[in-house]
């Protein structure tokens, strides 16, 4: 579990070239240029950790690409006391990049049994303190810990699940790709009781939304 001058060397780099792409959140770019995201990938794929790709994790699962995972976390503008639900833990990288965040809290769910234990692991040895890690269906989201300021959907996801636009918080954000085979990044802002404000913010492919496992 070490962290080399090699890997923060490549850290800059890639934090660099996600400003580059057009990364603007200084919160944001501190949390890529912190978390060591080669520990939450398999040791064979060291040396590419810090390529910005998507790489395979566990269970036909996939770490997000890092400018995914950046451009995501901008768009859930977070802020203090913020109380963050992400659906999707997978590798745990972006649930690391949002407990970079100064004063947020975080929950986050898991629905393959293998990435949720393997993950659960990762935290405590790296002192990551989710507020909360459910083994369980995203699609439900976390009705008893509702409402949420923002909400992250780490999976493509066909169509909006009603539960997590429901369990937003007034003025929150849930941000989700939305889509079959390509998705668009999608963002809705509650701003009444019953009116959403949405926005979207262009193509990019991830690994299903699944149902009905568990
Ligand atoms: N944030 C992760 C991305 C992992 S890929 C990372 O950076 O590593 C998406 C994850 O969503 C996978 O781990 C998959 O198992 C999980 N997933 C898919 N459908 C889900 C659901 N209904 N509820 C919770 N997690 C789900």
């Amino acid at each position: 579990m070490t962290d080399s001058t090699k890997h923060q060397g490549q850290r800059r780099q890639l934090v660099k070239l996600l400003e580059e792409k057009g990364i603007k959140d200084k919160q944001v770019l501190n949390a890529i240029g912190n978390v060591p995201r080669h520990l939450f990938m398999d040791s064979v794929l060291d040396d590419y950790a810090y390529v910005d790709k998507a790489y395979p994790i566990a269970a036909d699962q996939t770490i997000s690409q890092p400018y995914t995972v950046a451009f995501q976390t901008e768009l859930l503008q977070l802020k203090k006391g913020d109380r963050v639900l992400e659906i999707g833990t997978g590798s745990g990288y972006q649930t690391a990049v949002l407990l970079k965040h100064e004063g947020v809290s975080v929950y986050t769910i898991e629905r393959q049994q293998e990435l949720y234990k393997k993950t659960n692991l990762l935290f405590k040895k790296l002192k990551l303190s989710p507020k909360k890690m459910i083994f369980g269906d995203g699609y439900k989201g976390l009705i008893d810990k509702a409402p949420f300021e923002a909400i992250i959907v780490t999976a493509g996801a066909s169509k909006v699940p009603k539960a997590l636009i429901e369990q937003l918080a007034s003025g929150g954000r849930l941000v989700i790709p939305i889509g079959d085979k390509n998705q668009i990044m999608t963002r809705y802002v509650r701003t009444g009781e019953k009116s959403f404000d949405r926005q979207t913010f262009g193509n990019f492919r991830f690994v299903p939304l699944l149902k009905n496992k568990i």
